[in-house]
Formats: C-alpha cells, structure tokens, sequence
C-alpha cells in the first residue's frame, strides 16, 4: 500500500486524510497545534464550498457541528448605510454558512480515525524533508522522529515549512495588510438578522458579525499602515471601544462603549497573499494555502481549499491504488496544478478587485460626496455591481466534482 505524509491539519489536510483512507491509502497527517481551537481559523464557507463537501458527502458530518448562517451584507461608510444584500445572493444556492472549524476538523478526524491505516500526530511540526538524491522521500518531526513515505503533501498553510524545505517559491501579491481579530459580547440586532456588516471612514476600517459561539461578535479590524500597526499594540480595551465607536452608526457605537469590558486581546493575523509558480517538486505536493495564500476578502480560502483536495483526490487515488512509478506521480501533481491554477489566479483576481473597490470610496472624499449627494442613484448601482461581483467568486469559476 502506497503512504502519504500530510503536513498541516486545517481544512486541506484533513478532509485530504480522509478522502484518502476511505479509498485504501495510508495516510500520516501531522499536524503542528496541539489542539484545533488554539489557531485562529476563519469560518466563512461559501456555496462553492458547501458544494464541495457535499461532493465529499461531508455534508451530514457539518449538520451535526454549530454553524450559523449569514442573513445579509451592509456597507456603512461615514456612519451612513451605502447598500444591504440579503443572503442567499442567488435564489438557488445555500447562503454563506459560518461553521466552527476546531469542531468540523476534530469530526472528521474521528471519521479518518475508524480506518487503520490512518495515523493523527498531533502537537508536533514538520521540521524537514527526508532526501534521497533529489526526491523526498519523507519527513523529519519537531522531536527528532523520522517518517517515510510514497509522498508528502504540503497542507501547512501560508507559512509553509514545505514549501520552503522544497524550495518551491511563492510570489506574493504585494499586499500590506494585516488584521486584528477581535471577540466581544453580542448584540442581540445580531441575533435578530445575522449582518456581516463593514464600516469604514475614510482611515479606518472594520468588519463585525455574530460568529457560530454563541453571544460573541467577530471583529476584524484592518491595519493597513505602519502608523495604525505601531499604534495598535498598547490600547486598552476602553480605547478600542472609542475607536470602534468613532466610526460605527449610534446603535452599534453604544453596544461597544456599553460593552468595552468585554472585548477579548485581539489575536494579529498578517494576510500573505502569492501564488507558487511550482506547487510540486519530486515526492512533494502543495496544496490550499501553502500553494495559493489566500486573502480574508470573501471568505474564499477554505472553499478553494476544498475545491484543490477533490481534485487531488480525483488524480492521486487511481495512481496510488495502482501503485504508480515516481515518475508517474509526479507528472500528475503537474496535472492537479493545471487543473486547479486557472481558478485560483481568476479567483485571487476578483478578491484584489474586490479590495480595491473597498478603497474606492473611502479613500476619495470628492467621490463620497457625490454618492452621499445622489445617494438614491448611486447606491443602487453600487449595490447591483457588488452583486455581479460576489456571483463569480462564491460559486467557483471552474466546475469541480469528485470522480472517485
Ligand atoms: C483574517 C482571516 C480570515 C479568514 N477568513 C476566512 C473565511 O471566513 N472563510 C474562508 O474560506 N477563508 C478565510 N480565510 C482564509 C483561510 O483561513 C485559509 O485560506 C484556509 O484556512 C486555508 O486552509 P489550509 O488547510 O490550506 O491552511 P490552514 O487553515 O492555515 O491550516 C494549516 C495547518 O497546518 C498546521 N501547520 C503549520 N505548520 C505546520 C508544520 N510545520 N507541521 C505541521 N503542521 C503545521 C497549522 O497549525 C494549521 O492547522 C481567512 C484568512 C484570514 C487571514
């Protein structure tokens, strides 16, 4: 039997694991955190997502964990509503779904673990890869243990050990954006319509929504210059309420004084942003993040993620049943990457698109009075392109199903 080491144990490594060893492959995933809930991880899947774990008949596993479903989107720019859309964007489809990843992950785990074949090192890095002339052939652990395999898959996410120990390169979109995540009690206006509403002035800028635990919002605050990064570290929790407050409609601006006590230390989360030019090198393949970084814009990176392990599945499984020479293999990670690359490049498009729309109007005072002046015209367009736009990148651009 063929054996595979996966190295990361977010959404691309574990539900790779599992598509793997219900099909006869066995697999080791490695993962670094010693437990799921201590890494911040995002929870936004989108309907190209949701689809691909019904592809992976994942979706009874994902109603029995806690998720919550977004009911709208509003932009508020000045302390006035630009435009609302309400979810599902399009009839047919699922709306976005928050779903707890620590849950999702330790159930899908469990599921891997019902195989025998299957092998959960927990709470220990991948440091390197084993070599043999220029093929890996392995991987070497934290605490000094070795492990061979057929292949190892790089599913380390943005900061990949992988990639860099296989000295794949990642170009990297420039992007100077970093974000503090915040938690801090509920508004019940929250509990009522489930808004992912995002505020900004012109400076500075926030995205808050009532997150899957219950009675916490999630608040993402962007930090797009060094000043405002330098500036962030020693606020008090009062200070960060006033400057949330400072830009938030009345209603929400109350909820955060009122609430100050409750805002949790933020976790700082810097986006990377690139794209491998080579995801693969004899013995080792990348996939989601570790492959294409993806940015927090639209919640896209764990559906591509997703979307990445089908494809996979579809090409390792068949080579890896039949026991396929080195070279055989390797020619199909080049087949995985040419089928996934289209999406990720159009897919990473539209967010930076996306982003620097986003800066449009906050950034131009003479633009934001037009629309503030002809607010009844404008919006309207405003809100009917948004729509156009978030269509192409929530359904996936090209089409994904598992064969296997
Ligand atoms: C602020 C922010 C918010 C986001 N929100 C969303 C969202 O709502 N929806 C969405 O779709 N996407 C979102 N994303 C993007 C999304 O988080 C990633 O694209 C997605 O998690 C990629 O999945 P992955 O499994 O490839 O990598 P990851 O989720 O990063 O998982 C990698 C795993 O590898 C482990 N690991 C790392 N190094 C090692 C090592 N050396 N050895 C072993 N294990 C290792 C890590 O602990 C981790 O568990 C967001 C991103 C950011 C920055």
């Amino acid at each position: 039997m063929k054996k595979v080491i996966i190295a990361g144990g977010g959404p691309t490594g574990v539900t790779l694991a599992l598509m793997l060893v219900q099909r006869g492959i066995a697999v080791t995933l490695v993962e670094a955190a010693s437990d799921f809930r201590r890494v911040f991880r995002g929870e936004g899947l989108m309907p190209s997502g949701l689809n691909a774990l019904s592809e992976m008949r994942l979706s009874e596993i994902l109603e029995k964990i806690p998720y919550r479903q977004l009911d709208a989107w509003e932009f508020i720019l000045g302390k006035k509503p630009l435009f609302k859309v309400d979810e599902p964007i399009e009839a047919d489809t699922q709306p976005c779904t928050l779903v707890s990843q620590p849950p999702l992950l330790e159930a899908l785990i469990l599921e891997a673990q019902k195989y025998n074949h299957f092998e959960f090192i927990q709470g220990v890095a991948v440091k390197d890869l084993l070599k043999i002339d220029n093929r890996v052939t392995g991987v070497k652990l934290a605490d000094g243990r070795e492990i061979a395999a057929d292949i190892v898959i790089g599913a380390d996410g943005r900061n990949s050990i992988i990639r860099q120990r296989a000295g794949l390169k990642l170009e990297r979109q420039p992007t100077s954006m970093d974000m503090l995540w915040f938690k801090l009690a509920a508004n019940p206006r929250f509990l009522e319509e489930n808004i992912f509403t995002a505020i900004g002035d012109g400076e500075n800028a926030f995205a808050v929504f009532h997150g899957v635990e219950a009675g916490k919002l999630h608040l993402g605050w962007s930090l797009t210059d060094s000043k405002n990064t330098a500036n962030s570290s020693d606020k008090t929790k009062v200070e960060w309420a006033q400057m949330f407050a400072s830009i938030s409609p009345s209603w929400l601006a109350e909820h955060f004084i009122n609430h100050a006590e409750s805002i949790e230390k933020p976790i700082k989360l810097s986006v990377v942003v690139g794209l491998c030019p080579s995801w693969h090198t004899p013995g080792v393949l990348l996939l989601g993040d570790a492959a294409h970084p993806m940015s927090p814009i639209r919640a896209q990176g764990i559906n591509v993620a997703l979307r990445d392990v089908i494809v996979a599945v579809n090409h390792l499984v068949p080579a890896l049943l039949a026991e396929a020479e080195n070279e055989e293999i390797d020619r199909i990670f080049s087949q995985i990457q040419q089928e996934r690359e289209p999406e990720i490049i159009r897919i990473q498009q539209l967010q930076k698109e996306e982003g620097r729309q986003h800066e449009l109007l906050p950034k131009n005072l003479f633009l934001r009075k037009i629309v503030f002046r002809l607010a009844r015209l404008v919006n309207k367009a405003i809100r009917l392109s948004w729509i156009q736009r978030q269509k192409k990148m929530r359904q996936g651009v090209t089409r994904v199903q598992l064969e296997v």
